[in-house]
């Protein structure tokens, strides 16, 4: 070590993503003196475009609405899952859900979204220092001692009462401690870059994610502005292995021979290089522990198919920042708050998850595709996939027929089943369903 800070901080954050910022932001809003160590320099490229209508209540509480307002970001609306052949198509409005409070959500350019948020931490009263990466952490009786080392080689040491993990999928503390458990049958890849000039919904539809499901993988399209577009391909890991094929290859491949996306794709331009990422879902055994809060993907990240992982980020960090900020004023080190927090995120995690799962089954895309207003069903997968949490009886009653439904589905067609040929999905009328109330 070459200097050793003896200053106390109430808390040190590592990463100044969503996760982190928001954290930083209710920390530093109700007076206590926070850090955040984030080791790139912002504006960075980051995925996850797409976010959910129910972060807007997040963003007022944290003072930084009328930012992400004024940002000019793509309003997005609706989704739209089609198979690949482009039929069966189903869309989802938010504004037509009978218990989505938020009718609207942004797609964002995440360079610049996370930007703001960490801009706004730092305008909060957070000591935000970039280019620093966190190398170790202790966790000691008195304090946390976190180790960091600069861009210009120098190493430092800092104190703090707590410590949030905010390092996103590094997972900085749970990988350290060995507690990162994957979803041993989920394990994905994603290439994914962006576009130009790629044929996105328009008029009412315009800022809708486009999602094109295929029989053993799904392609995102989301449109940031009216002429660039996040593009990704998700595949089994397995899959991926067997093909043994360059990324570029595979995905080239794929636009090619999907008609849905050759559609869409046709005349599209990469506007930057394709990016990989795998094994990108797990779930930390524990969130928390004395002085220790893990928040945002640092905690757990499942899937990107239903667009929920900046929103659970920022939702974990308001809820772990609020216990760290009541663990302080009672001079405590690990709560019952804390513990609450943990089960209430496990929760979440878990009706998430249960979408998830289901979702990668035949029988579930068979209904969601072509959706009925049978009970307004549809209207409680609304809520939950427009970012809704605290889900009232009408929404878990609904859900759960939904899921009786699906089951059913696997050995009684409730609806036609979509036949996947060569990846073309179905051979159904041509026609758009609403999905209904
Ligand atoms: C393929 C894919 C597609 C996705 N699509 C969507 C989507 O459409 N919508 C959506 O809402 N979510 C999506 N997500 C999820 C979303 O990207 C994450 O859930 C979100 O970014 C989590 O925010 P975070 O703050 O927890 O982590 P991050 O945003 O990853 O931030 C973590 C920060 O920690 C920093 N850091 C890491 N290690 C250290 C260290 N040792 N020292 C200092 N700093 C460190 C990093 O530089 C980074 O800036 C997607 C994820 C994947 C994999």
């Amino acid at each position: 070590m070459e200097s050793a800070s003896q200053t106390m901080h109430d808390a040190i954050i590592i990463g100044g993503g969503p996760a982190g910022a928001t954290a930083a932001c209710v920390l530093a809003r109700a007076g206590k003196s926070v850090v955040v160590l984030e080791k790139e320099h912002f504006p960075r490229f980051h995925v996850g475009e797409s976010l959910l209508p129910y972060n807007r209540e997040i963003f007022e509480e944290i003072g930084v609405w009328d930012q992400i307002q004024a940002a000019g970001f793509m309003v997005k609306r609706g989704a739209q899952f089609s198979a690949a052949g482009g039929m069966p198509r189903a869309r989802l409005v938010f504004a037509q859900g009978l218990f989505t409070e938020h009718p609207e959500a942004f797609q964002v350019e995440r360079s610049v979204f996370d930007d703001i948020l960490l801009r706004h931490a730092r305008a909060s009263g957070a000591d935000v220092r970039e280019g620093v990466t966190v190398t170790g952490h202790e966790v000691a009786d008195e304090a946390v001692v976190v180790r960091t080392s600069r861009e210009d080689g120098a190493d430092d040491e800092l104190r703090a009462r707590f410590l949030l993990d905010a390092t996103g999928m590094a997972a900085f503390t749970g990988t350290r401690e060995g507690i990162r458990r994957v979803y041993p049958q989920h394990r994905k890849v994603a290439v994914f870059g962006h576009f130009s000039g790629v044929e996105m919904p328009c008029r009412e539809e315009r800022g809708d994610i486009v999602l094109v499901l295929r029989e053993r993988s799904w392609f995102w399209m989301i449109p940031l502005t009216d002429e660039r577009a996040s593009v990704g391909l998700v595949l089994d890991l397995d899959e991926f292995s067997r093909l043994g094929r360059k990324p570029e290859a595979l995905f080239a491949e794929v636009v090619r021979t999907t008609p849905e996306l050759h559609r869409r794709m046709g005349r599209a331009q990469p506007a930057t290089p394709l990016h990989v990422i795998t094994d990108y879902s797990f779930r930390m055994d524990c969130m928390v522990s004395p002085r220790l809060v893990r928040i945002g993907d640092a905690a757990g990240f499942m899937d990107p198919i239903f667009s929920s992982g900046v929103m659970l980020a920022m939702q974990t960090a308001r809820d772990g920042a609020r216990c760290v900020i009541e663990a302080l004023e009672k001079n405590q080190t690990l709560t019952t708050s804390m513990h609450r927090y943990e089960c209430e995120t496990r929760r979440t995690m878990d009706r998430f998850w249960a979408f998830i799962e289901r979702y990668y089954t035949r029988h579930f895309t068979d209904l969601f595709l072509q959706p009925s207003s049978f009970l307004h069903l549809t209207s409680g997968i609304n809520a939950v996939l427009a970012g809704r949490t605290r889900l009232p009886w009408s929404v878990r009653w609904r859900i759960q027929v939904f899921f009786f439904l699906v089951w059913l589905q696997k050995r009684v067609p409730v609806v036609p089943r979509i036949r996947w040929r060569n990846g073309a999905g179905g051979n159904y009328a041509p026609q758009t369903a609403q999905i209904p109330k």
